[in-house]
């Protein structure tokens, strides 16, 4: 059984994460799309409401769950049981800060392995930043985000 964790934020979840997502699930058995908090980041969403976003989005996806987790990655990877953990590369903008997560990781826990993935070249640009700011803007992210998430989107900005 191989179980890989994909950690981020995903405030909100977007097309290019549920493109990496399903990349994942049919490469490995089991996919647990770990919902961190960001200290650096003030979120739109609570845990709870993004972790509530994957399980519905990726309900068709019987190899995927969502969690929510709190300290280090590569603790919490042990935990699950998991051999490795996936993240997403948009561009070369990306990789400078991957790569150093990717090593510090590495040397926290040798054991964990970090695997890339790119999504599909029209999900390249997309980022939660952006879909946050169109939205508030009054901007249509129907191309960007699942359709559940457009509605929470709606929801939370009143628009
Ligand atoms: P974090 O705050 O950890 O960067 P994000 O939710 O922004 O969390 O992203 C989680 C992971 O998904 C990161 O590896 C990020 O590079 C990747 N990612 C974000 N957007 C995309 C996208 N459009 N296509 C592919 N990967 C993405």
């Amino acid at each position: 059984m191989r179980t890989v964790i994909y950690p981020g934020s995903f405030d909100p979840l977007t097309n290019g994460h549920l493109d990496v997502i399903q990349r994942a699930a049919s490469l490995f058995d089991r996919v647990i799309v770990a919902v961190a908090q960001n200290e650096g980041k003030q979120p739109l969403f609570t845990l709870e409401e993004r972790r509530e976003h994957v399980t519905e989005v990726t309900r068709e996806l019987s190899n995927v769950e969502a969690d929510i987790f709190e300290g280090l990655l590569v603790d919490y990877a042990v935990r699950r049981g998991a051999c490795a953990v996936v993240r997403g590369l948009r561009a070369v903008s990306d990789f400078e800060f991957e790569f150093q997560l990717a090593l510090m990781n590495r040397k926290l826990n040798s054991s964990v392995e970090t695997i890339f993935m790119m999504p599909r070249d029209t999900y390249t640009f997309l980022s939660s930043r952006l879909v946050k700011e169109i939205a508030r803007l009054g901007g249509d992210v129907t191309p960007f985000v699942p359709p559940r998430i457009c509605a929470a989107l709606k929801e939370k900005l009143k628009c």
